[in-house]
């Protein structure tokens, strides 16, 4: 038996089908002839690339088999031409097939494709050098997240997700999940299972909205868990189901901290450094502050979706002290601005220094000009010291996210904090099944 690593990305697009469902079909077909030693694996990359399907998820699947790599990308090529959408040129379906252990070449490519911006000529070079084979559709884009995805191992911190898929004909219909029964699973195994509803606004967030072949996903800490929303849930249409195991809240993008002056667009990065300019709201909503590190100074967004984060956002004053998590955006300007998505209060400034006032006269003194003292223009009283006052400040220091419902898939919770793994060695459960009458 040979061990082998099969990546694949981009058969989605925004309006058709999903990498992993093509994903699901395919492990059913594969499993008849080989023995898995991992749950397949969701990876999401870098979400602040713009010209990917949304959520930029691929998919790899490891597992030992004694079929030639020819039989299975001829295989995964079948399933991929079948499910892909046609019409959309844009979609560039990418497969990676890997024989043997993930050299270290792919596992620091899989680690670049958290937070930077890879091309498809260094995956191909990559790939030609490792004498790694690869299919590709179009253009093959797809090819740079299959490879990323076959090399994170989730050796780290990880999560799963259960994904439950519904029947073709009704890819194009409303999805009928109970709200009360998601309600009554999330209430009954938190803290294990999270970002299921948005309690605010009272909405599912286990639901796509698309017209696509999934019905619902679940997150959650374990295997056993995630799978038991199929017995809590109650909802129509369902086909099959997989569980996924995935680097998603684990914040595994925000991993790099760049200094101000490396920034470089669509990069998910990490920044610290002091508030430089005072928050303001612009119209839309949204929140606008400036930071600056020594290496240069950045507009820092807080932007509408991102709820009840830009009320504490807006209470920042120049001089804290914040360690940022987020996008670079490129800006029709040719600027560069920050997206936030993770904000880390370190140091508030608690106190600032004025000049002093005159204790008789009760008015502020006027500067004599650079260390020379104050002078109180009424009564002409003299001091050297500045004055300090305490400030009270409306919030703490601490970590603030945007609300679930605006979170990026790779975004850690809260919830999860404290909850972190360090690696995976256990044996693989059941991590797929067919769905009958529901
Ligand atoms: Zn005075």
């Amino acid at each position: 038996m040979t061990l082998y690593h099969l990546g694949i990305d981009d058969t989605d697009s925004l309006k058709f089908g999903c990498t992993t469902y093509v994903a699901a079909l395919l492990i059913e077909e594969l499993i008849k002839y080989s023995k898995f030693i991992d749950y397949p694996n969701l990876i999401r990359l870098n979400p602040n690339i713009p010209w990917k399907s949304r959520g930029n998820g691929a998919v790899c699947l490891r597992f030992h088999s004694d079929m030639s790599e020819k039989e299975i990308l001829d295989i995964a090529m079948n399933y991929v031409e079948e499910y892909r959408d046609h019409k959309d040129e844009k979609n560039q379906p990418g497969i990676v097939l890997l024989k043997g252990e993930v050299p270290k070449c792919v596992r620091d490519f899989g680690n670049r494709g958290l937070y930077e911006v890879l091309t498809l000529d260094e995956a191909i070079m990559l790939m030609e050098r490792m004498g790694i084979h690869y299919r590709r559709i179009n253009n093959g884009r797809g090819i740079i997240g299959a490879l990323a995805a076959i090399g994170n191992l989730l050796d780290g911190d990880y999560t799963f997700e259960l994904i439950v898929y519904r029947r073709r004909e009704l890819w194009d219909e409303k999805r009928f999940v109970d709200l009360n029964s998601v309600i009554n699973f999330d209430r009954e195994n938190k803290p294990y299972t999270f970002n299921n509803i948005d309690y605010e606004e009272e909405r599912l967030l286990i639901t796509p909205h698309g017209s696509d072949p999934v019905l619902f996903g679940v997150r959650g800490e374990s295997p056993h868990i995630v799978r038991m929303a199929l017995d809590y849930i109650k909802f129509r249409g369902g086909e099959r189901w997989v569980v996924y195991r995935t680097n998603q809240g684990t914040d595994a993008h925000l991993i790099r901290k760049y200094t101000i002056n490396e920034l470089k667009p669509y990069h998910a990065v990490v920044i610290e450094g002091r508030v430089s300019k005072k928050p303001t709201i612009i119209s839309g909503g949204h929140v606008i502050f400036s930071i600056s590190d020594g290496t240069g100074e950045i507009d820092v967004a807080a932007y509408e979706p991102t709820g009840d984060l830009r009320m504490i956002v807006i209470r920042l004053m120049p001089g804290d002290r914040v360690r940022i998590g987020g996008g670079v955006r490129l800006l029709d300007n040719g600027k560069i601005t920050l997206n936030l998505e993770r904000l880390e209060v370190l140091n508030l400034l608690k106190e600032i220094s004025v000049n002093p006032i005159c204790p008789k006269c009760n008015k502020s003194m006027k500067s004599e000009g650079k260390n020379k003292g104050y002078q109180c223009k009424k009564c002409g009283r003299k001091t050297r010291e500045r004055m300090v006052i305490k400030i009270k400040r409306e919030i703490s220091e601490g970590i603030y996210l945007p609300p679930a419902r605006s979170m990026r898939h790779l975004t850690k919770p809260i919830q999860r904090y404290g909850l972190e793994k360090n690696g995976w060695n256990e044996e693989v459960g059941e991590f797929y099944g067919i769905l009958l009458n529901t």
